[in-house]
């Protein structure tokens, strides 16, 4: 018999966002002549950033961007050339790769990038529109807001998949779809699992601690998501969440770690984003598509962000 899944990978949905992305820097030539900078702050000698770091410069100069990597010896001087950055008209785009103290003060660095600079999309103000299920900067809904580019990428990632419904609405295209999340970070789980839910969809999110439900209610009657806590963590929990389930998505960071695939449903979605292997290769005898890494079309996101910024930047300067 002819085997039923696939095995989906992340450059194949980031090719479709290529063109798109390449003729949009093409028409901000008068602008931007010699294309748009992107600047990224390395401090923390991570290998996995470093290859991170390597494949964003070859996208970006593959689109017509320009990339230039600074390495922070030492991480207390990050903050003082964040700002220098900031400063400078000439670049357009600033990303850091964390973690760097590991602690809240990787938080506070985030909001040190200045709003108009933010790729990634982590300032205070973007989290609270996504939260809000608010998609403007502006009164006039002239300034597209900026989304998280992780969370996105999966975004982007279940549209390609088809798992958004093109035949419903705009903002309930996930109506009916359950999905589960294991992951919470701030940075990718918690935001995921908003946007998921705020687009309809049930969504059970799953971290160390507990599982908490995320969806807009009976007939979506919400106009944003709510959350609900179902209880600490066990495996017997997770199991009954990911009985009926559509979409798995994961993102535990440590090698160790596998998904039970006997919590698979036949012909679920799964997704890793995690740099860890977090299924192991028998999701695929279960999944119908499986998308064992996320990072290139998480890239694509960034310089998708970084256009949209430069956007905005100049249809303020024209009010
Ligand atoms: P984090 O350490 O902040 O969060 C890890 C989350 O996983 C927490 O919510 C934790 O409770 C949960 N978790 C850990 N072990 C678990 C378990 N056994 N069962 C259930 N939940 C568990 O990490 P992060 O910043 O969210 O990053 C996670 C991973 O995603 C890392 O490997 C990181 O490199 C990767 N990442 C990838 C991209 C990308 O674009 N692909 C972007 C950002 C981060």
């Amino acid at each position: 018999a002819v085997k039923p899944g696939a095995t989906i990978l992340a450059s194949k949905v980031a090719k479709e966002y290529a063109d798109e992305i390449t003729k949009k820097v093409e028409t901000m030539k008068d602008i931007r002549p010699q294309g748009p900078l992107l600047v990224g702050f390395l401090a923390n000698g991570d290998p996995a950033a470093e290859m991170y770091a390597s494949w964003t410069k070859k996208t970006c100069e593959s689109m017509g961007f320009r990339y230039e990597l600074r390495r922070i010896d030492d991480k207390d001087f990050l903050e003082e050339a964040i700002i220098e950055a900031n400063r400078d008209d000439s670049v357009d785009g600033i990303m850091v790769y964390y973690p760097i103290f590991g602690n809240a003060q990787d938080q506070y660095l985030q909001q040190v990038v200045a709003r108009e600079k933010d790729v990634e999309g982590l300032n205070h103000v973007y989290y609270q529109n996504m939260y809000h299920n608010v998609r403007f900067l502006d009164e006039e809904k002239q300034l597209k807001s900026i989304l998280p580019c992780t969370p996105l990428a999966i975004v982007k990632i279940l549209e390609y998949l088809k798992i958004y419904n093109t035949l419903l609405p705009e903002g309930n295209r996930l109506y009916g779809k359950k999905c589960v999340v294991v992951n919470r970070s701030e940075i990718v789980g918690r935001p995921l699992a908003a946007l998921l839910a705020n687009d309809g969809a049930i969504v059970y999110s799953v971290d160390v601690n507990n599982v908490q439900k995320f969806t807009r209610g009976e007939s979506l009657k919400f106009t944003k998501h709510h959350v609900e806590d179902l209880g600490p963590y066990s495996d017997a929990l997770l199991k009954e969440c990911c009985s009926d389930a559509d979409v798995i998505i994961t993102g535990v960071p440590s090698e160790k770690y596998k998904f039970p695939t006997e919590y698979i449903p036949d012909g679920a979605v799964c997704i890793n984003f995690s740099s860890s292997k977090n299924f192991d290769d028998s999701v695929k005898k279960k999944a119908s598509l499986y998308v064992p890494m996320t990072g290139k079309v998480t890239i694509s996101m960034l310089l998708r962000n970084m256009l949209r910024l430069i956007e905005n930047t100049e249809k303020l300067k024209a009010k």
